[in-house]
Parts: structure tokens; sequence; C-alpha cells
């Protein structure tokens, strides 16, 4: 049945949505099982319902765990408004600073005059310092991404705020300025770090889909997936740099950036930074 699709034509995206789909479908099956088991072990009809409401709620918690555009305990930005006569969309960058990539990237944007965002984590920043300031000089957002990029799934609300306050006690000390924006690694969130975003005062930023660069497809292939789905509004992540102890290359992402944003404002779509979006005009 996949006899005409090659590999590159399956691409990353519909992969993605297969293993969502076997996910969601591994989690129906479970919710079977139990439900079965149940139905055996006992005729209280009372109990099979209550067993399929903690586990309705339980797919509602992992929903708002795993997908980035559904959020239930806290406002998450997916989309950036649009103005009367202009359409634009938000290219954001996350795990950096980390050079050379994000120097590249930042001259990049430069040659084309748009701005972008950077989800920065603070232990990247505290080795590249001087790379961090040239982002926020040359006009683009820097958001908070956490210290160490740890995974807040399931942290407790120590370990979140500590995160958070020493990524932003980081973008403070070396960029001279308090972050409003803040992404989480992965996109994984939980109702903990919607308390400590509220009680940070940042706000939460999701994307609308990811391009899945990390695992370096060809340049080429990078480029396809942003211009074949890019509409006004939307936020497309990419990825500057890498986790903390963690190392490659971003070559592919440097190399199809050009084109993705020749691609992008021939639709007539221009970039613009998070702050630009999300400011009020009067
Ligand atoms: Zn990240």
């Amino acid at each position: 049945m996949f006899s005409g699709l090659t590999a590159e034509g399956i691409g990353m995206p519909l992969r993605a949505r297969l293993v969502i789909a076997s996910y969601a479908g591994l989690y129906l099956l479970f919710s079977a099982v139990v439900l079965t088991v149940a139905g055996l072990m006992t005729t209280n009809i009372w109990i099979s319902w209550a067993l399929a409401a903690v586990l309705l709620v339980l797919a509602i918690l992992l929903l708002d765990a795993f997908y980035p555009r559904v959020s239930l305990f806290i406002h998450s930005i997916s989309r950036i408004p649009q103005n009367p006569g202009e359409k634009t969309i938000a290219l954001t960058f996350d795990d950096g600073p980390v050079e050379p990539y994000t120097g590249q990237i930042l001259d990049i944007l430069d040659r084309f005059n748009v701005k972008a965002s950077f989800f920065c984590i603070g232990a990247n920043i505290q080795r590249y310092p001087a790379v961090a300031r040239e982002i926020v000089r040359r006009g683009h957002t820097l958001g908070n991404h956490t210290q160490t990029h740890r995974s807040l799934l399931l942290a407790d609300a120590d370990s979140v705020a500590r995160e958070l306050g020493e990524a932003q006690k980081t973008i403070r000390q070396h960029c001279g300025f308090e972050a409003r924006f803040f992404r989480c690694p992965k996109g994984y969130k939980s109702p903990i770090v919607a308390r400590i975003l509220r009680r940070k005062r940042l706000d939460l930023v999701a994307y609308g889909y990811p391009i899945w660069d990390v695992e370096n497809p060809p340049a080429a292939e990078l480029v396809e997936r942003v211009l074949n789905r890019a509409v006004p509004g939307d936020i497309i992540v990419m990825h500057d740099g890498f986790p903390p102890g963690k190392s490659g290359e971003r070559d592919s992402l440097v190399a199809a950036l050009p084109v993705i944003i020749e691609g992008l404002l021939a639709k007539d779509l221009r970039p613009v930074s998070l702050d630009q979006a999300l400011t009020a005009r009067p």
C-alpha cells in the first residue's frame, strides 16, 4: 500500500502522525482491557463507570501534557494575531544559543531584515553570553527555555520553579532584561508547570507544528516541510542548538533557512518576532 512512496515522500510529519495515532490506539486498547477485566471481576456497573471516568480524565491529562496546542490549565500561545493588510508568521528557534549555528542564523535573519524568536537554555547562555546579547541587540525576542532543558512533565513544583527561575536569572544577568515568554522542553507540560508560570508571570508559547529539524534531514526537505504548510499566524519551531551535554550539527537548517525565508516572503508572509506580534499596537 506504500509502494509509490519513497522514504522521503513519507516524510517525518506523516511518521509523527503515525506515532501519535499508535499511542492513541494503545491507550484505547489499555482502556478496553481495564474495563473488560473490571467487568469480569465485578458485576457492579458503577465500578465500571467510575473506572471509565478515571480513564477519560487520564486521557485528557495526557493530551494536555503531550500535545502543545491543547492547554487546559493555562493560556498557551500557539498562533500569532493578524493585523488587517499584513500576513505574518513567527519563526522560533529552540535550544540555543550554540555556536556557530546561532550566529549564522542571526546573519541570515539580518540579510532579509526579518525578526525571529529564540527560546534559549540558561546553561547555553552561560556558555555563549555574547551570542545571547547579540540576539537581543539585533532586535529578536529572547525567551526562557529552562536552565538545563530537563523535562518538566513529572517535575515537582520546587524543581519547576528552580528551572524557570534560574533561567530567568541567567537571562537577567547576561542580557539585562526580564524574559516574558517561556516554552517547555519538548513541549511537555503539567498543571504544576501552569501554576509556576502564572506565579512567575511568564507567557507559555507553544507552536503550530514542528518541522523535525533535529533529525537533520536534507535542507530541501526542511524547506518543503515549512513552505507546504505555512499559513498566516503560524508559529514554527526549529532548533539552533542542543541541550547541554548533547552535540550534533545544524547545517541542514542553516542551509535551508534562507530558502525558507525567501519562500515565505514570496507568499507574502512576513516573519516577525513574538514581541512584534504580541505587543499591543495603538
Ligand atoms: Zn528544547
